[in-house]
């Protein structure tokens, strides 16, 4: 039940105008369980989070988003939609024709080749059913698939809790934080930000401000630019050691997506943990001092944590008198 408005609302969360957006299943006026819809938007949002491994999987392999050499024919188990061998056959293997390979064919075990039947890839359940190990030649999955499914369905529910009134601005968060996992992940595992990701991202964070938001916009371009200014400086006097130039673009799309103050809260989350996790490695022996370590996935933690709950941070942290 949509209920259309022409009213402009300011979003509690974010404090960004909003206006003649959809209210999404308002509770209180529908007969709809609220335990269902969290139950749909959660099942929803491990099924992304399949689609995302694939295209995590995809990149990996071909390094190329829309046009690429055609590796991205194999999906592990619990992945879903896959990009496809019918697609491999139909152009002799040379070249796949973009996100319809991603979206449309046949999944298959990245090991073994084998065609994986539908009920080898239920975000989550196959992996669980099978004990993260393919079905048919019974070597590992990695731990990634099921995790980013989680990650992907708790995040959606967090956001759908949260902006629960406003439809599109609730779908505009949902996508960037695809985005934003997919850099998470890439960056962990390949210490890459690509740009063919994160650029599509800042060009949307772009688009819906200048629709949405015109007024602020200014600011958050200004937010923009000092966020990365201050990554530029670290990786200039670093030499690239401590940080990478992709961490320099991600610090933009930080501070055009969250703006001021709650980009601050992003980097001291970021931070924090950076620090935490990194102690917590060199103590455990599995990095050394001077081990890479990709600071991407904490800046991109901090942001989840600022977009949540960053008004709430702030205002505890003015209203304990320290400034
Ligand atoms: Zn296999």
């Amino acid at each position: 039940m949509l209920e259309c408005t022409n009213e402009v609302f300011i979003c509690e969360r974010s404090e960004r105008k909003i206006k003649n957006y959809f209210f999404i299943f308002p509770s209180e006026r529908t007969n709809t369980p609220l335990g269902l819809l969290y139950i749909v938007i959660f099942v929803f949002g491990l099924c992304i989070g399949s689609f995302l491994n694939c295209v995590i999987y995809r990149l990996q392999k071909t390094k190329s988003f829309l046009k690429g050499r055609p590796a991205c024919n194999a999906m592990p188990t619990s992945g879903a939609k896959s990009a496809s061998i019918a697609t491999q056959s139909v152009t002799g293997g040379r070249s796949f024709t973009g996100w319809r390979s991603i979206i449309a064919g046949r999944s298959i075990c990245p090991k073994c080749k084998h065609i994986l039947k539908w009920y080898d890839l239920l975000p989550v359940v196959s992996f669980i059913i099978l004990r993260g190990k393919c079905r048919y030649c019974r070597k590992k999955v990695s731990w990634q698939y099921p995790l980013v499914e989680l990650a992907t369905a708790v995040l959606f529910l967090i956001s759908y809790f949260l902006f629960i009134s406003y439809f599109l601005f609730l779908v505009y968060i949902w996508i960037i934080i695809c985005f934003l996992l997919i850099i998470f992940i890439y960056d962990l595992k390949t210490y890459f930000i690509l740009d063919k990701v994160i650029y599509p991202a800042i060009g949307i964070v772009l688009l819906w401000n200048i629709f949405n938001n015109w007024s602020g916009l200014l600011m958050l371009l200004l937010t923009a630019f000092l966020s990365a200014a201050f990554f530029f400086i670290i990786w200039l006097i670093s030499k690239g050691k401590a940080m990478g130039f992709g961490d320099v673009k991600l610090g933009f799309l930080m501070g055009l997506f969250l703006g001021f103050p709650n980009i601050l809260v992003a980097l001291f989350f970021a931070f924090l943990s950076g620090a935490l996790v990194g102690l917590g490695l060199i103590s455990l022996g599995k990095k050394k001092l001077k081990s890479q370590v990709p600071f991407g996935p904490f800046l991109i933690t901090g942001t989840f944590v600022a977009l949540f709950w960053g008004e709430k941070i702030v205002s505890w942290y003015l209203s304990i008198g320290v400034v």
